[in-house]
């Protein structure tokens, strides 16, 4: 059942019922700083992917990083696919340890000349940001980043950046580190619904609630917008004033401790 709009935000994860927790078939989340903590991916943050992966769960990363990083997370991690860089794309491994790529087909390269005419705009109008790093290994979005590398930025920087994206026309959205921009017409949520719809005959008018997000940022709110089961990590309160939509769900930890909250809350709902 879908009743987003009804739901209240920010109730403490320890207030998930059993009923929910059983309900719960699919775990989705963002990656940085949400499984992350200060850029490294703590042993309790991995210990709780197998966990969850392990209690028969399907599990999802749902990210702004690169294909190229998505690669390693579809082959590496005890996870059922992984949606990158905002929803362009999803990675999972088959049966046979093939890799299947399914790309939206509203994705655009990241080579479109006017997403690199607002790149370099961007970059000259606001001389502190640079490119990220990891830019060489995406294929559909420009990553501005802001707060992975010092000198760290503000957030009033950041959406002056994805402001500078918007107008020329390009969809742009904050994560705890980068502004990530793209031309085509999608997201982290449409991605999210397609692969579940496509691979495990989701149905999301009536299967919304069996899907757990956990997020962090701006660039998780239309996860946060649309999954009624949706938790935020504590740090998303960081955030509280540029987002119109928050989880329902909050823990009381940061990052990836956060994430080891929420695992252990619904991993202990389903068993007692
Ligand atoms: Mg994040």
């Amino acid at each position: 059942m879908n009743t987003k709009t009804d739901v209240p935000s920010l109730e403490p994860i320890s207030s998930l019922s059993w009923e929910e927790a059983r309900n719960i078939r699919y775990i989705l989340m963002d990656i940085d700083d949400t499984l992350t903590t200060e850029g490294k991916l703590p042993s309790e943050s991995y210990t709780s992917l197998w966990k969850l992966h392990r209690a028969g769960l399907a599990v999802i990363p749902v990210t702004g990083r690169p294909a190229g990083w998505c690669d390693l997370i579809a082959r590496e991690w005890p996870v059922n696919g992984v949606v990158g860089e905002n929803g362009a794309f999803v990675f999972w491994e088959d049966d046979d340890r093939h890799l299947i790529t399914l790309t939206h087909p509203n994705a655009i390269p990241n080579s479109d000349p006017r997403l690199v005419a607002l790149r370099d705009r961007a970059l000259l109008q606001v001389p502190a940001a640079r490119l990220s790093r990891d830019q060489f290994s995406r294929l559909y979005d420009m990553a501005i980043d802001f707060a992975e590398e010092e000198p760290v930025l503000s957030l009033s920087t950041a959406q002056a950046i994805k402001e500078i994206f918007e107008r020329g026309g390009a969809h742009a959205k904050i994560s705890s580190i980068h502004v990530n921009a793209w031309m085509g017409e999608y997201d982290k949520v449409s991605m999210a619904i397609h692969y579940l719809t496509e691979r495990f005959g989701y149905d999301d008018l009536h299967d919304a609630d069996s899907v757990m997000f956990v997020g962090d940022s701006p660039n998780d709110e239309p996860m946060f917008a649309h999954f009624p089961m949706a938790c935020g990590v504590a740090n998303v309160l960081k955030y509280r004033k540029l987002l119109t939509h928050l989880p329902h769900f909050v823990t009381s930890r940061k990052s990836g401790a956060g994430f080891s909250e929420c695992t252990h809350v619904l991993l202990k709902r389903r068993t007692s």
